[in-house]
């Protein structure tokens, strides 16, 4: 299957490319993304087929649909990676909190959190790719905590893949910031940087951009590619698990077949339930995609009011930052689905010539019939995890602001599946708040051996290591000093 442009072709770029094209450059005319040409239409027996399959037979045979060009051997070679997770059979389980409410736990992977399940076969995929053609590419990422270590672990020491990875020094959980200082790999470069994760964002779009950059690079005979949910590498291996909620309340009974069921997703990029929008259209059974949000509640207001308006409006730093978001880069495809590509351009030129845009009625009446939205703020998210502590099921600060929507969002008696994004072990200090219900300034490491004993849960031994790991990567600069940094480590 070939991929298209969400914003046109501009007569220069291929009007269509293939998938592992659309991966190594994910950078479509006018600054738009990559995106199927059209759905595959799996079997209509696909869900019940695969009730008693291991996710690695689901994953298969989807990939299998989208008629990707890789290899069959580097397809199974990248979903083997899912032995790695805690149960291979099962990497992300979906599990019962209450009579119509399913956790689908997305955090069983390397680096504990949700970003392993794409990027992870990702990795694989695109070293593959690049050794084939024998090109070799440099992997930008810009991180708030989670993508830098899944990235990280997923690049290190894979052949024609250099990875940089910019997070905002001070703005990652000390456990996340662990994970990407203390990776080991030759190919790896991560770097502080003196700002927020929206100043990482756009020190990373800048370089995308920067000629000079491209030039240095060149000369070493590297190319630029980009790790960010962006790239439809990454999309791709999102819509899978997608299917797997569906399949495993088929499988526990929960459910008859063509039963529709809610997804809530907690959401930043749009990333993940861009997924859930992409199997709802391949035929899950899915009543509605239901997205929760923080404080920076800018997707909710975008799907209640159809209005997209970031004017004079600024990032808030929140407890569950991997959805401390402004600037969403997945609604471009959602739009695109829905409206068109012509539209989709005049709409996002208009957010990054305006910092706005408005949609019609007719359109954002459209967004609604799939998504429905809705935000809350960190002392909701604290009496959460305090609640469902006591009930003895530990969940993080993200996880959390799907209960609002589960509470409030729902039209009709039907089950639900919210996803959890992270492992609490990554998030242990507000979790440690809510369960003691103080405001104490905990560390990552006390808060970690707390909860542990409190609540009787292991602490995985991936993240207990990483307190005796040596630090590998020191540095933290500002912004003007990246590129150099960069160069610097590419050349050597
Ligand atoms: C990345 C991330 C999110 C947001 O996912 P998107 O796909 O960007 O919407 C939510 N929670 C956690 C823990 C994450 O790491």
């Amino acid at each position: 299957m070939n991929f298209i442009e969400t914003r046109g072709n501009d007569g220069i770029k291929a009007k269509e490319v293939s998938f592992s094209e659309a991966i190594l450059s994910p950078s479509a005319s006018f600054g738009g993304l990559y995106v199927p040409k059209e759905l595959p239409k799996l079997e209509d027996n696909f869900l019940q087929n695969h009730i008693n399959s291991s996710y690695k037979e689901v994953a298969y045979d989807i990939l299998k649909a989208f008629e990707i060009d890789i290899d069959e051997s580097e397809i199974n070679k990248a979903l083997d990676l899912y032995d790695n997770f805690d149960d291979a059979s099962n990497p992300c389980p979906v599990v019962k909190i209450e009579d119509d409410l399913f956790v689908h736990e997305q955090y069983h992977g390397p680096t504990r959190a949700f970003k392993d399940m794409a990027l992870q076969p990702f990795g694989s995929i695109l070293s593959s790719i690049a050794k084939k053609k024998n090109e070799k590419y440099l992997i930008l990422a810009a991180t708030s905590g989670d993508t830098g270590p899944a990235a990280l672990n997923t690049f290190k020491n894979k052949e024609n893949i250099q990875v940089a990875c910019l997070y905002p020094s001070g703005g990652t959980s000390d456990v996340q910031r662990l994970q990407m200082v203390c990776e080991d790999g030759k190919n790896l470069k991560v770097i502080g940087i003196k700002g927020n994760f929206d100043d990482a964002q756009t020190a990373l779009k800048n370089l995308l951009a920067s000629s000079s950059f491209k030039d240095e690079l060149e000369k070493d005979g590297i190319k630029l590619s980009a790790a960010n949910s962006v790239n439809f590498g990454r999309i791709i291996f999102q819509i899978i698990y997608h299917f797997w909620s569906y399949i495993q309340l088929l499988k526990q009974n929960e459910i008859t077949f063509g039963e529709k069921i809610y997804l809530i997703v907690p959401s930043g990029n749009f990333g993940n339930v861009l997924g859930g929008f992409y199997a709802l259209n391949m035929g899950v059974p899915i009543e509605k995609l239901l997205v929760a949000s923080n404080q920076n509640n800018i997707l909710t207001e975008w799907i209640n009011t159809g209005v997209y308006d970031i004017r004079g409006k600024e990032l808030k730093l929140t407890k569950s930052p991997a959805m401390d978001i402004l600037k969403s880069s997945n609604i471009e495809r959602v739009i695109f689905s829905l409206y068109g590509d012509k539209r989709t351009k005049e709409l996002l030129d208009s957010l990054n010539e305006n910092s706005y845009f408005k949609m019609t009625e007719e359109e954002t009446k459209k967004l609604q019939e799939y998504f429905s939205a809705i935000n809350s703020d960190d002392e909701y998210g604290v009496k959460i995890i305090k609640k469902y502590a006591d009930k003895n099921y530990i969940m993080d600060p993200h996880t959390a602001t799907c209960i609002k929507a589960y509470d409030n969002l729902k039209e009709k008696n039907l089950k639900t599946v919210m996803y959890s994004t992270a492992e609490w072990t990554k998030f242990s200090p507000t979790v440690l708040n809510a369960i003691s219900q103080n405001n104490e300034k905990y560390d990552d490491k006390t808060a970690l051996e707390n909860i542990s004993k409190i609540c009787n849960v292991e602490i995985p031994n991936s993240i207990s290591q990483l307190f005796n790991s040596t630090i590998l990567h020191n540095d933290i600069v500002n912004k003007e000093e990246i590129e150099s940094k960069i160069i610097q480590f590419i050349s050597k």
